[in-house]
């Protein structure tokens, strides 16, 4: 753990505060809020559209893309930044399906966050040749996948339970199936080691302001298989990926990389602070994170079963299926939430019940597992959680 100590300097953590929701929205890094200023007050403000070529505004998105890579263990040149992760789902799925345009099923499962459901399911309206979606339980899917898939599309960490999905056997199945694979890594980029370029999945998307840290709002990636990436639609056909955008072509032709996939013009702000949230992950093994995570979640999941006998687990019991978080499912769960962040321990609340909570060994140490423990034991044995002050829902839960 000791690892790490150096990884917590470099984040700007309010004082008293135990932060266990990282996997929603990352904490600010040091230097983002200075780089943002820079790329304003000096860049923007002083060059102008200069800045494009002056400061390197025009490659960013590639620079970026390039630091994501290495993070889920993809080539350089691989990745796309920018948009949504909802976006990023459209193209990968539309592209998808026109890999295999005699087949009609896309595969998911009920685990699913619902973006990615919904963004199929808009899909196959707009497409309107009777496709038609299957989310199986998670624990089921492997089996579904037959030859009538066109395309698989699973979320790796369950975003409510933290169960995982095993990236290599399920796309192992998908293939054999002749079925394209589609991995959302939302809740893994950052958390677990990841091998995307060799687990041979043709496409993966995620967003960056999870585990990395990027910031409300920050830009998408996606990552296609690059021997395939020449011959895949985009679906959105945007100037910024066409191969020579600023040629003003008429017609629309697309980058003969990854780059294909970007759709307009990228948000120079967020990218610069996410490039600088990046830096964080410098000299990070992945392995020696997740052993780290591991270790603070068997804590916590310790500590509570020990103090707070009313929650229940709903994460996998095994660490090596479940991702960086973990969840009880508790009847008043949400002013629970609400009384726990009151007294500065910061999780997230989940519908129906469920009380969620993220573990970053970047920043966070065994003192702050066993704080947020003693915080919510207090919480339960006190029933604090009853106050009338915690139990109107805000618009974000
Ligand atoms: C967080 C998350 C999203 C969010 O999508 P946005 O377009 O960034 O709002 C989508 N899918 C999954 C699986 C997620 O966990």
């Amino acid at each position: 753990m000791s690892d790490f100590t150096a990884t917590r300097a470099l984040f700007d953590l309010p004082e008293g505060v135990v932060y266990l929701n990282g996997n929603s929205l990352g904490p600010l890094p040091r230097g983002c809020a200075e780089r943002a200023q820079k790329v304003m007050q000096d860049e923007w403000g002083k060059d102008l559209i200069r800045a494009w070529n002056t400061a390197g505004w025009i490659s960013l998105p590639r620079r970026v893309g390039d630091a994501i890579a290495g993070l889920i263990g993809a080539p350089e040149g691989s990745v796309a930044t920018g948009d949504t992760l909802s976006i990023k789902v459209f193209q990968a799925l539309a592209a998808a399906l026109r890999m295999r345009p005699d087949r009609r099923v896309i595969l998911s499962d009920s685990g699913n966050f619902p973006t990615d459901l919904y963004i199929a399911q808009g899909l196959m309206g707009l497409l309107d040749r009777g496709y038609e979606l299957r989310t199986p339980a998670p624990e089921d899917v492997t089996d579904a996948i037959t030859d009538e898939v066109a395309a698989v599309l699973l979320t790796q960490v369950d975003y409510r339970t933290g169960r995982m999905h095993d990236i290599a056997e399920v796309t192992r199945r998908a293939h054999a199936a002749d079925a394209v694979m589609i991995w959302d890594l939302a809740h893994s980029a950052g958390a677990v080691p990841l091998h995307i370029g060799q687990s041979g999945a043709e496409f993966a998307v995620g967003c960056t302001y999870k585990y990395l840290n990027g910031g409300p709002g920050a830009p998408a990636f996606l990552y296609a298989r690059p021997d395939i990436v020449k011959h895949v639609d985009p679906a959105l056909a945007g100037w910024m990926g066409h191969e020579a955008p600023f040629a003003m072509d008429l017609t629309y032709r697309p980058h003969m990389s990854t780059e294909r996939f970007r759709v307009g013009t990228p948000p120079v702000i967020q990218l610069a602070a996410l490039e600088q949230a990046l830096r964080v992950w410098d000299g990070v093994d992945m392995e020696a994170l997740r052993a780290a995570s591991i270790t603070l979640s068997e804590r916590f999941i310790a500590g509570v079963k020990k103090h707070c006998p009313a929650l229940t687990l709903v994460s996998p019991r095994d660490p090596l299926v479940r991702g960086s978080q973990v969840s009880f499912a508790f009847a008043h769960g949400y002013a629970a939430m609400q009384a726990l962040i009151a007294r500065g321990v910061i999780g997230d609340f989940r519908a129906p019940d469920i009380m969620r909570f993220g573990f970053a060994p970047l920043y966070l140490t065994r003192d702050d597992i066993d704080r947020a423990v003693e915080i919510l034991a207090d919480v339960m044995a006190r029933e604090l959680w009853r106050d009338p002050q915690y139990q109107t829902r805000a618009a974000v839960t």
